[in-house]
């Protein structure tokens, strides 16, 4: 998406270990109008794919879900990021590593808002190594629903993220795929 990209070598900015920061526009400080138009671009990837929900995880995620949702006229379910695995019964948990903070977070979401028939599109910002995205269909498994789709504003295709996502015939789609992170270059696929 030629918006996005453009935002991206405007205001991105490439910091060590291949971490892109967005924070102007995506993550920190929120581009309401382009959010908007991403998830324009998602409804109309995915309008009849048959979802009943998104699913998106807590914090950076939200904004881009929930921009799909309005326009699919979809609920928006926010998976809860726990840095233990002391919880309680009642919930879906899976681990996932955080790539940009190191560190090992279990993902949570109540049985309540996850049911077997369900249809769920997954939406992040980022596809990296496909940590987050992996956790995420684990809990779609758990509670024996369908995952339709797996969407990141941003994939970084170097991490091969993709592949692991593709492996449990999982489509994925990114609005904007680099293949290519160095400071000063970043490249599009
Ligand atoms: P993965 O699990 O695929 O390695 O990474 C996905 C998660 O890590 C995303 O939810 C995102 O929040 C974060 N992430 C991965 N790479 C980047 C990056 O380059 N920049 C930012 N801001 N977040 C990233």
């Amino acid at each position: 998406m030629k918006l996005l990209e453009d935002k991206i070598l405007n205001e991105g900015k490439v910091l060590d270990g291949g971490i892109l920061k967005v924070d102007g526009f995506l993550n920190h400080r929120l581009d309401v109008a382009l959010i908007g138009e991403l998830g324009a671009d998602i409804a109309r990837e995915f309008v009849g794919c048959g979802a009943t929900l998104i699913m998106t995880v807590e914090s950076s995620g939200i904004s881009i879900a929930f921009a799909a949702g309005e326009k699919l006229r979809l609920p928006v379910l926010v998976a809860k990021k726990h840095k233990s695995l002391n919880i309680s019964d009642g919930v879906y948990t899976a681990p996932v590593f955080s790539f940009t903070h190191k560190t090992q977070n279990t993902v949570v979401v109540s049985k309540e808002y996850l049911s077997a028939g369900d249809k769920v599109l997954i939406v992040d910002d980022f596809l990296a190594s496909g940590n987050a995205a992996l956790g995420l269909l684990s809990l779609v498994e758990q509670a024996g629903a369908t995952t339709v789709g797996f969407v990141a504003a941003i994939e970084k295709e170097e991490q091969g993220g993709r592949a692991l996502i593709e492996q449990k015939g999982v489509k994925v789609y990114s609005l904007a795929r680099i293949k290519e992170l160095r400071a000063g270059e970043i490249k599009f696929n």
